[in-house]
């Protein structure tokens, strides 16, 4: 079995605060933590950070983990042989914590991967945060029930727990323990930095979206390149069911022949943490298949290789300022970075009245929000955005501005003072 290792290592000369989580590329937490660090060390935080390892039999139970916090899986599937899987896989990387943590440290565990290590944190008189981004409004009985109850013990070893809205913190946690956080991104990194129209469109073009590929690191599929007039409505998301890509495709079915889709996901036999993304991708080209063939041919799936994070971090840019709508039409998001995203852009966004994504959407102020089960709803909201130049260039400044002002990394290095203060007692 592999060992942790640092992708960050503190320089262990001040008070220390040290991330923990599962991927250092892949998904929103792997993102916010590459700026969050940057942003830390330039206010001179001492701070590092840690990758775990794990498994696909980890992996397996992880992922159950993340659809019970959302509501997705039934609470009877945690049993207890998966439980002793997931803390048997962690038990074997507690040394090289113990070895290298103090008492002087505070630890944040991000998600359901790292929680476990919970005990063994506090055990070397380090003081330990739980940040769980995900979360969901379902009743607790629909699934976050069954993780609060097996996670007691975890639980009650964690001194503060962070999580994107109020509802979303486990009960047992006492109010003075619990934070809120919303989103944060870099408006200066490779994800979101200014782009010329004609960068977007080399950009583009090297994708294979839009001339003959050329670049290794993206697959491409499509039936016929990308129009340079087409109206472009875009997800980018992991390829997780949650996502509900095929949905998106359907959404997108009956507008207007101009009117093109992209989905963007990274590579999904690349992010160890997300079993599932080669079936999901097996369900949008099933959904694929039921369209007529001009439907087909409006539809773009692109898959972005993370072993080129500065090419994947452009060209996700670079989408989501070609695009006319960006969509998330997640069934839940804890989070939803991808609309913190494409916000800052100025972007006309349309996302589901969902966890993180209401938090940031105001319907009619910055974006619209819908019902991702009303697939008619979803559909009136791009085409009164598609046909509305004025109403998206109004909804996208106000993102942009609200963005700027709420979403950034500042905040959240500020919010993190106050949280590892209160947790440092
Ligand atoms: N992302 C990416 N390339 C892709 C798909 C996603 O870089 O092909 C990034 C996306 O830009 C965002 C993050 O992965 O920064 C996804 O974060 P979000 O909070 O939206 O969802 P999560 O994946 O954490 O559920």
């Amino acid at each position: 079995m592999p060992t942790p290792a640092w992708e960050v290592e503190p320089t262990g000369e001040r008070r220390r605060l040290v991330h923990v989580n599962a991927t250092a590329q892949g998904g929103g937490v792997a993102e916010l933590l590459h700026g969050l660090v940057a942003y830390q060390q330039t206010a001179g935080v001492d701070v590092g950070w840690a990758v775990i390892c794990g498994d696909e039999g980890f992996y397996a139970v992880t992922k159950l983990l993340h659809h019970l916090l959302h509501g997705n899986a039934d609470p009877a599937r945690l049993r207890p042989e998966l439980l002793r899987t997931y803390r048997d896989r962690l038990a074997s990387q507690i040394p090289w914590f113990t070895e290298r943590l103090t008492r002087d440290d505070v630890v944040v565990l991000h998600d359901p991967q790292t929680l476990g290590l919970a005990p063994a944190v506090r055990a070397t008189g380090a003081r330990v945060v739980w940040h769980c981004h995900v979360g969901a409004d379902v009743p607790r009985d629909r699934g976050p029930g069954a993780v609060w109850h097996a996670f007691e013990a975890e639980l009650s070893a964690v001194d503060a727990v962070v999580t994107t809205l109020p509802e979303f913190a486990p009960p047992s946690v006492p109010a003075a323990g619990r934070f809120v956080a919303a989103p944060a991104i870099d408006p200066s990194a490779p994800k979101n930095r200014h782009l010329e129209p004609p960068e977007v469109a080399a950009l583009l073009d090297r994708a294979g979206l839009t001339a003959d590929r050329t670049a290794s690191d993206v697959r491409v599929v499509q039936r016929a390149l990308l129009p340079a007039g087409a109206r472009v409505v875009l997800q980018v998301s992991r390829w997780d069911p949650l996502k509900d890509m095929p949905g998106v495709v359907r959404s997108v079915v009956g507008l207007p022949p101009d009117v093109h889709l992209v989905l963007a996901g990274t590579d999904p036999t690349e992010i160890p943490d997300d079993p599932e993304g080669l079936a999901v991708l097996a369900d949008v080209e099933e959904t694929l298949a039921g369209l007529t063939p001009a439907d087909r041919a409006r539809v773009h799936l692109v898959n972005v290789s993370m072993r080129n994070p500065l090419g994947n971090a452009l060209l996700v840019n670079a989408l989501q300022r070609r695009a006319d709508v960006v969509v998330q039409k997640s069934l839940e998001e804890g989070f939803g970075l991808t609309v913190t995203e494409a916000m800052v852009k100025g972007r006309a966004v349309v996302a589901s009245a969902v966890g993180g994504l209401r938090q940031q959407v105001t319907h009619e102020r910055n974006g619209l929000l819908v019902d991702p089960a009303d697939l008619a709803g979803v559909r009136a909201a791009l085409t009164r955005l598609l046909d509305d130049p004025a109403l998206r260039r109004r909804l996208g400044e106000q993102a942009r501005s609200d963005a700027l002002e709420r979403y950034t990394m500042a905040r959240l290095v500020e919010d993190y003072g106050v949280i590892a203060g209160s947790a440092e007692g």
